[in-house]
């Protein structure tokens, strides 16, 4: 009998916290679908993949991190391909696609694919799919699916090519084959985006309603999977095969679009249901859906009662983090401030290996919310459970490729461990976790809304109410009730329980043994799936546990207040966001909010090289911060001040958001150029000080750092920038913002942001 052999597909991945990787797995998966046998391997598994001898196509899924850095796992390769003393034609016979993940509120946006990408371009490599840059800023998804989509055509053609090629080589034509791949041959992600939005009310629309009634009984034999699975189940009863349920729902389009509880608004005598998390309208309730492969289930989990547990407490890998007194904790906001800012001090005077620097973060590790994994576990239907032993082993049956027991899960703990110090209970579902709920959904009008927001059909319902809100696993479990995942799914697909990073806002130099940090309270409002409100699980977790011992400013310290605990906590160093070396470098600092947290070290450390080193010549500093009321919280007001009056900080560019409306009132009406020009965000008093910025930034090889807020200020700032570098050197859009990508490639402009 004649034996097929099925072509091979490398997939290789570079991933930080696991997107790129799980978007990887899930090509790996559906490949066989195609006919593919896919090899699947992360970057740094250089003994799994051979790159100088590929002759199937490869395809790449990287993100970024940081400052635009390649992820732990892909340094190396990034290292290897980057070896100038490589030949222009190393790759010359690869045939590559490459999806890149990014987030245009961070810098460098899609860095790691981009390098990744100029290096195999010049080293003779050719591409045979448009790149996908993927933006998290937005959500992945809206460039994701439709280059998923659009992926397998893209390789067919390769592996025909690739073989028309060979057989073209084999006949004597020895000529570089690469020559003959016309750009315009390669599939574009946008063409295929914009086929996507032509085809909404066309022909597609009539493909998958087909497509629905093809696979509808396999959808309904796993909804009545779904209606046998237990309360108590812990493994998930999902056939092993994602094949034949990768389909659509089991309800016809438009069965189920207004549940009983729909939200209505009454205008007269008429209700009109609006869209919320639970409900939809049409058209979205009317369409027929395309929703992503059924994640593969992978784990066995059983639960056992044992006689007595080690009882583990505190974070995971303790030996690599350190347990360190709180010795004290200070609100720096009024009362009355919406932000709650609060500052803690840390006595590290034992450990060498917090040894820190101004522009250095801590990982902080806190644990999920008690009433939470309470929570939790009355929704899994495990309360009574919760001090058995967990045993996790894989299926052997599981289709996943390169499936494994998250390695971060201890042996010998209990579910109770688990749940507190693994698994990050508050992430948003991703698209693929509500699909996999959508198999433990018994109500209809429930499992079909779920399938919405995990459909292509979906994205903007997704984003509005899941993505958005940043809407807790446990939260979406609360809106759909009749939804009852076993444990196995939540260890499957929830990811690590991540530690947070603070900035250190201290030297050392002037606090020998202690580290300072500051963060604000961040305050969830309450939205549709969300009752009320909540605070953020790390920085709720220590305004509970210093909230007693607290100190305001102004009130005096009393001797007898309550002790403080301990916190878990290992240095992230940063080797870029530093001071300059050269004393005499100027350099310029934008920190609004708690984002001057590291210029407090910054400026502190400058203090005391001041006072060792009188004769020195130092550069002019710059501050620019801004808040919303200057009485309010305005941080570190009085250390600002002091360092200007010291002379240690030259210029000190404070802005307040909410201030002066009256007074601002009164200007209008007198001098309406005051009132105008009155600065409010730093990147306005950026602009009112533009032609020292630019000197000090382009004549005299200064710096300049921006920390704080991701999602407005550090584009605003940059996007300032770019305006005042045009001016200052006349010069057009497209130089300015050479100009300033040679600043940071020089590492000469700095960002250290999150949000
Ligand atoms: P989570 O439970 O993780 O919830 C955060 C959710 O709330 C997210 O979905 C987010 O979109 C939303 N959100 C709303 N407002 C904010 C906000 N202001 N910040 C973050 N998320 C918000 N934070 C500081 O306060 N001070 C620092 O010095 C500091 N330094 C950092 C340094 C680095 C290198 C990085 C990456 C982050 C830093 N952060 C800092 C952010 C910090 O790590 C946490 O993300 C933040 O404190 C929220 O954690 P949480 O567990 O309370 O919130």
């Amino acid at each position: 009998m004649p034996c097929e052999v099925k072509p091979r597909l490398v997939v290789l991945y570079g991933s930080q916290k696991g997107q790129a990787q799980s978007i990887a797995e899930g090509v790996a998966e559906v490949a066989e679908e195609h006919g593919l046998v896919a090899e699947l391997s992360c970057l740094s598994q250089n003994e799994k993949y051979n790159l100088e001898k590929e002759t199937a196509p490869v395809v790449f899924i990287v993100s970024t991190t940081g400052d635009g850095e390649p992820p732990d796992n892909t340094l190396k390769f990034v290292k290897r391909i980057k070896n100038k003393t490589l030949a222009a034609d190393h790759f010359k016979h690869l045939r590559y696609a490459l999806l890149a993940l990014g987030d245009t509120n961070y810098a460098n946006f899609c860095n790691c694919g981009k390098t990744i990408e100029r290096c195999l371009q010049q080293l003779g490599a050719k591409q045979f799919y448009a790149t996908g840059y993927a933006d998290d800023g937005i959500g992945l998804e809206v460039v994701v699916d439709p280059w998923l989509e659009g992926l397998w055509e893209a390789i067919k053609g390769a592996l025909s090519k690739m073989a028309s090629d060979r057989t073209g080589y084999l006949k004597g034509d020895a000529g570089d084959s690469a020559k003959q791949t016309p750009d315009s041959s390669i599939p574009d992600v946008q063409l295929n985006l914009l086929s996507i939005a032509d085809r909404q009310n066309g022909e597609s629309v009539r493909a998958s309603a087909e497509k629905v009634s093809k696979i509808a009984s396999a959808a309904s034999s796993s909804s009545a999977t779904a209606a046998a699975a237990t309360e108590a189940a812990v493994t998930d009863p999902r056939p092993a095969s994602p094949v034949g349920s990768l389909g659509l729902a089991s309800l016809s389009p438009g069965a189920a679009f207004v549940p009983t509880s729909a939200p209505e608004t009454h205008t007269g005598d008429a209700a009109i249901p609006h869209a919320s998390l639970t409900c939809s309208l049409p058209a979205l309730s009317e369409s027929a859906l395309t929703i992503p492969a059924l994640p593969p289930p992978y784990l066995n989990v059983s639960l056992q009662e044992v006689d007595s547990i080690e009882q583990i407490s505190g974070p995971l890998n303790k030996e690599s983090l350190h347990e360190v007194p709180i010795s004290r904790a200070v609100r720096l906001t009024r009362g009355d401030s919406v932000k709650k800012a609060l500052l803690l001090e840390l006595d590290v005077s034992a450990y060498q290996q917090l040894t820190y620097q101004p522009g250095d973060s801590f990982d902080l590790f806190s644990p999920n919310k008690a009433s939470e994994v309470e929570d939790m576990l009355h929704r899994l239907g495990l309360q009574d459970q919760k001090n058995h032993r967990i045993n996790i082993s894989l299926r052997k049956d599981t289709k996943k490729k390169n499936a494994q027991v998250p390695p971060y899960i201890p042996e010998n703990i209990s579910l109770m461990y688990l749940l507190t110090w693994c698994l990050e209970i508050r992430s948003v579902p991703k698209k693929a976790f509500l699909r996999a709920l959508v198999e433990h959904t018994v109500d209809g009008v429930q499992k079909r809304r779920l399938q919405e927001l995990c459909s292509r059909q979906g994205n903007a319902d997704y984003n509005l109410y899941v993505r958005d809100q940043s809407l807790s696993v446990l939260e979406l479990l609360t809106a759909f009730p009749s939804c009852s995942p076993p444990l196995s799914l939540l260890i499957e697909l929830l990811p690590k329980l991540q530690p947070r990073p603070y900035s250190a806002a201290s030297s050392s130099l002037m606090h020998p043994g202690k580290l300072h940090f500051v963060f604000n309270v961040v305050e969830l409002p309450a939205c549709s799936g969300r009752p009320a409100g909540r605070r953020g699980l790390c920085t709720g977790w220590l305004f509970d546990l210093i909230n007693p011992a607290l100190v305001f400013p102004g009130k005096a310290e009393s001797s007898g207040s309550p002790s403080l605990p301990k916190i878990h906590v290992s240095l992230r160093p940063n080797h870029t966001f530093r001071p300059p070396s050269d004393l005499s470098v100027p350099f310029i600092m934008v920190g609004p909010g708690t984002g001057v947290a590291p210029f407090i070290g910054f400026l502190q450390q400058r203090e005391k090289e001041r006072q060792e080193h009188p004769e020195a010549s130092f550069g002019d500093t710059w501050l620019f911060f801004g808040c919303r009321h200057r009485d309010g919280d305005y941080l570190f007001r009085e250390e600002l001040e002091g360092f200007v009056s010291s002379s240690t900080l030259s210029h000190l560019k404070a802005c307040f958001s909410r201030d002066d409306q009256g007074e601002e009132k009164k200007e209008r009406e007198g001098d309406a150029i005051t009132a105008k020009t009155r600065p409010r965000y730093v990147q306005h008093n950026l602009l009112l000080n533009s032609r020292h910025i630019t000197d000090i930034l382009l004549k005299q090889n200064g710096c300049l750092y921006v920390c704080g807020d991701a999602k407005n200020m550090a584009k605003d700032v940059n996007d300032t920038l770019i305006e005042m570098i045009k001016t200052e050197l006349q010069v057009d859009q497209l130089d300015a913002m050479k100009t300033l990508a040679s600043l940071r490639e020089e590492k000469r402009y700095l960002q250290d942001i999150w949000g």
